[in-house]
Parts: C-alpha cells; structure tokens; sequence
C-alpha cells in the first residue's frame, strides 16, 4: 500500500472532544471519526487494525472448538419478552416498531438469538456439545457514552455461546474459552491479567474478566502479593471473622452537629477517629427504600448491595427521599428509628459498638449506639470493598491494587437462557434437560483502544506488531529523487514478498512532517530511505517502541531487518510469528 493512495487523515491538534489519551489519539492518528454522540467511523486505518484483532480471535477460537457464524442485529421483542429482559434490560436496549406495529431491539448481546436458533435445530445429546460466536456489531443506549472507542454505544463484540449437556461439559466449554482468551490478549501483545468478576443476582455462576492492564483503567483490581488471587474490587470478599462485640455500655446520647454533614466533618467536630462514625446510605432499591450501614472510613460497595438485595436496579435516594425518609436533610441519617424497608450492615460491624451515627433529626447525630440494641438490622452482610489494609481472602497475604480496562468477560450462565426459552435435548436415557449453556464476550474495537491506552507516549501511539494498522512504514524521504524512489521501491517490493505487512510513505512531504506522521501513528518498525544513506548503501530501521535505530546495510538488508523485527516482537511478548 502506498499512503499518497491511502487514506490516513491524521490531525495536528488535539481534538478539544476527546477526554482518554485513547480517544484522543485514534482521531489524530486519523484511525476513527465520530458521527454522534458514541457512534464512530472506523477509517481504513482503524479498520485495519480492527481486522488483524479479530483474526487473531477467529484463530483462537477455532482452535478451541468454537465456530463462527453471524447473527442478525435487529431482533424481534417477542424473544425478550420470554426471559422477561424486555422490561429487566431497562434504557440500554435500543427498541422500536416496524410498519406492523411490532416490537424490535438492536441487539446489545445475543443470548435470546442464539438460544432460539438452538432450541430449534438440537434435539439430542448427540449433538452436543455446541460453541457459536460471531464478531458483530452491538448497539447499547449506555447512559454516558465516553472515551471513543471505550465505551460506545455502537461497538464491535466477538460473543460466542455453548451448550453442554451436563456441568462436567459446561465446566470445560469455560476452560477452553479461559485459554483461548489467555491465548488472543498474548498474541495481541497485550499486559493483561483474568480476574474473578461479579456473577450479579444470578448467583452461584462462575465468570472471569480480562483486564488490559492500564493506569487509564475503570476498572480496579485487587491482586495477592503472595498467591495467584486476582478480582475485581466490585466483586473482591473481604476476610471477616470474629465473635459479636458485648452489648455498649452507654445508652444513645443525642449530640448538636450543626452543619456538619460528612463523616470527617462529625469525626473532626467530635474529636473522634473517622472509624467509629457509621455511614448511613440511603438508596432506592427497585422501589423499596434501603439503608446500608459502613465504618466511617470505608467504602460501600454498590455491587455488593445490590447482589445482596438481589435488586435489578439500584439508585441512591434522592434529596427529597433523604427528607421523607429520615426527617432531616442530607447528612443525618442513621440507623435508629430509621424507618426503611430494608436495613443491612457490613460484616465488621457485629465486631464492635458505640457507634457514632446520624439521630435523623436536623444537626443532629447519636453517640453509644449499639447496632443490636438499638436498631433493626435486618441482616449483616459483605458490603464493603476490599482494602491494602486487608487480608487476601485466600492466603491472608498481602493486597495490592492495579488499574485495567475490561477487554473481555466470560460466564457460566447455567441455564437461565435454556430454562426460559426451553432449550431442551433429549439425555442418553431419553429424559429432557435444558441445556447448560456459558457466553463469552470481547469488546473487539474496545480492544483497540485498551491497546493504545497501555502503548503511548508524548509523539503518539506505539502499536504492538500483532495490532498496527501496518507492522512496517517504509519513509522515503526525498520521493522526488529518482534512487532514492526506486530504493524505497525495491525494498517495499521484497518486504511484501516476505509476506511483511508495510506501508510506502511515498507522500510528497517535508521528512519532519512524515517522522511526526509515523510516530502518531505508531508503525512498529519505521525505515528510512534517503538519499545520503543510499550513497553509503545503507538504509535506518527504527523501534518506535524503544526509538532506537539500526543502520542496515542495503545488501543483506532482509537479514538485519528480520533481527530487528524479532527485537520488537519480543518487547511485545510475542514470540513466532
Ligand atoms: P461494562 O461493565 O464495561 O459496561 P459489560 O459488563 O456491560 O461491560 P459485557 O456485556 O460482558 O460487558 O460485554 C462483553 C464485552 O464487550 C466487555 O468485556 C467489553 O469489552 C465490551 N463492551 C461492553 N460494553 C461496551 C461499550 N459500551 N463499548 C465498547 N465495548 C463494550
Ligand atoms: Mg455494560
């Protein structure tokens, strides 16, 4: 390819729309364009790398037994109303008529499709076991579309399902699919890590997330120092034992705190550590109103709750309710005489007493409370998100935290899909089961972004080999020189005959704008041609990674380039080709 012929439209400042280095540099690096608000263009560029992503997917799941098919987009309400997410799915699923007044979504995931097309065409545990995928097109109405191609609201996925007979064959589909995603993030060239992730209210489930790891990251994970525990702090248990604390020995004194609405104001009011402050959080939980109870000086973890609660949607109060509720303004709320439909409290707090709490009365707060005799807990649970201070809940070793970007997401799903959408087969003795089924899913153009958001630096983007859009550029810095063309010629025509994937800047354009052009983009492997280099029959070959370069005799020019594209590839963790 030559890029006079090509189409990059790379830009000289930086977009004012974009918030993520990511973002910010797929559309300098002319690699995507927005059209609205969380729906871009992928230019030929972006398209590229795109593709070489979602080969390296098809190959690997290939190799663990999946087959690709393709799912139509629109999909028929009628098929969500038998799992009942029609309503469940809530203001992310895109729905609309057609002309017979007929519902229709664009499909976010393919569940509802897949089990149907399933149910139809399996019939008997010989047919049986069953991986589909497809890389598609998904369309969800995220509430805050954000950081390009991070979380749009179109967005390519590689989603693929399997059915099992029986647990045995489902607990294997997860393991073949754990591997080929260890495999795909690998040849991507990718830091990553699999970390345990929220199985939400269908409980008992297994799933894993992939992480890109990134400072950039969403996401936080907690990882052991000393054993192999890796989760997402959404879903991270926090170690918590000990025997219920004896009863307070003060009875509840209410105290004047006026103005002072946060915990560290109270403590500081008070004089008292942040700890034995409770945090009372008032929330709206499908309807009912909750209150969760903290230590002062931890955070609630809403994902938590909401499993807890086995609620669909979950939304702390709003102002209003935080005054019916309690009787007082923001700030003063506590758990005695606290009159909710549900009150929950984390663990550790059966672990000690004489609380210092909200009195819900305006400028008010409680000292000597003691959760068990002055309040109506209705159930102690972990709600609180794990912390460096804790324990690792498998070995007691030490907790870190990392930041990383979820690239891919993968579940047993039991049979949640098959029961509602009778996806039955006949068992070896003739008995009908549903089908166990497990769904597996990649952010294929999220992806491309993690990729960018973990390789940058101030110039541009730095692509792994297995990613960029082009492994090679060939920069012929005078194209108006005979030689010097008919040089960046011969080397681009021997390179595609190794079968390398090069890019001949043939553009006729000052070196400097072209150097700057090809750092943005983040070609891997940069060689220059010029015409004092052909004079002493040498050509520069330079790491984009590391900026380092390599003179190269023009002779044995195959043999050096070869050892310097190793070097890259290995920077990259990459091994054969
Ligand atoms: P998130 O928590 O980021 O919203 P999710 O749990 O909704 O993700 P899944 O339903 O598991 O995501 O989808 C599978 C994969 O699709 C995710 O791991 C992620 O990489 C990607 N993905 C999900 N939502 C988006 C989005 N809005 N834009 C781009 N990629 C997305
Ligand atoms: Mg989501």
């Amino acid at each position: 390819m030559r890029w006079s012929r090509y189409f990059i439209p790379t830009l000289k400042e930086d977009p004012a729309e974009a918030e993520v280095v990511s973002h910010r540099l797929l559309l300098r690096a002319g690699m995507v364009r927005r059209l609205t608000s969380g729906i871009y263009t992928y230019l030929p560029a972006g398209w590229r790398s795109l593709l070489k992503i979602s080969e390296i997917i098809r190959r690997e799941m290939t190799r663990y037994h999946a087959v690709e098919l393709l799912m139509p987009a629109v999909q028929p309400g009628d098929l969500w109303k038998e799992t009942g997410r029609w309503e469940a799915y809530g203001k992310e699923l895109l729905r609309f008529r057609d002309r017979h007044d007929r519902d229709y979504c664009i499909g976010p995931t393919h569940e509802e499709v897949i089990t149907d097309l399933v149910r139809r065409e399996i019939s008997s545990y010989r047919q049986l076991p069953l991986n589909l995928y497809q890389i598609q097109t998904k369309f969800r109405d995220e509430i805050r579309p954000r950081f390009g191609l991070m979380r749009g609201r179109e967005f390519i996925m590689k989603d693929a399902y399997s059915f099992d007979r029986d647990e045995a064959g489902a607990a294997q589909s997860y393991e073949w699919m754990h591997k080929a995603y260890v495999s795909i993030f690998e040849k991507l060239g990718l830091r990553f890590r699999a970390v345990e992730a929220d199985t939400g209210a269908i409980g008992g489930s297994l799933s894993h997330e992939f992480m890109v790891l990134a400072d950039t990251g969403e996401d936080v994970i907690a990882t052991c120092s000393q054993c192999d525990f890796a989760a997402n702090l959404e879903k991270a248990e926090v170690e918590c034992q000990g025997p219920d604390c004896p009863e307070c020995s003060l009875p509840p004194e209410q105290v004047f705190t006026p103005g002072m609405h946060t915990v560290s104001q109270v403590a500081g009011y008070l004089n008292v550590p942040q700890r034995k402050v409770l945090k009372t959080l008032l929330y709206d939980a499908d309807g009912r109103s909750v209150a969760a109870l903290v230590r002062g000086d931890r955070e609630l973890n809403e994902v938590k709750l909401k499993n807890v609660l086995g609620a669909q949607s979950l939304e702390l109060a709003s102002k209003e309710q935080v005054e019916k509720w309690t009787g007082a303004g923001l700030g003063f709320a506590g758990p005695v005489g606290l009159r909710v439909d549900r009150m929950v409290a984390d663990l550790e707090l059966r672990l000690e007493t004489d609380w210092i709490t909200g009195a819900n009365v305006e400028d008010a707060h409680l000292m000597h409370v003691d959760l068990k005799r002055d309040s109506r807990i209705n159930g102690y649970h972990d709600l609180r998100s794990i912390t460096r201070e804790d324990p690792c809940p498998r070995c007691a070793g030490t907790i870190r935290m990392t930041k990383g970007i979820e690239v891919g997401h993968i579940f047993r799903l039991g049979t949640k899909y098959s029961r509602s959408m009778h996806a039955l087969f006949l068992d070896e003795q003739g008995v009908e089961q549903p089908m166990i089924m497990g769904c597996y899913g990649i952010g294929v153009s999220r992806v491309l972004a993690a990729c960018i958001e973990q390789n940058h630096d101030d110039h541009g983007i730095i692509f792994t080999p297995a990613v960029a859009p082009f492994e090679t550029v060939i920069i012929a810095l005078n194209p108006r020189d005979e030689l010097v063309q008919k040089n960046a010629r011969d080397i681009y025509s021997r390179l595609i005959a190794h079968g390398v994937d090069v890019l001949l800047d043939d553009r006729d354009e000052r070196p400097g704008f072209k150097f700057k052009d090809c750092d943005l983009v983040g070609f891997p492997l940069q060689i220059v041609v010029g015409a004092r280099g052909i004079k002493n029959k040498v050509v520069e070959v330079k790491e984009r990674h590391s900026g380092q370069r390599h003179e190269l005799p023009l002779e044995d020019f195959w043999t050096g380039f070869q050892k310097v594209r190793q070097r890259v590839r290995e920077h990259f963790g990459l091994t054969s080709g």
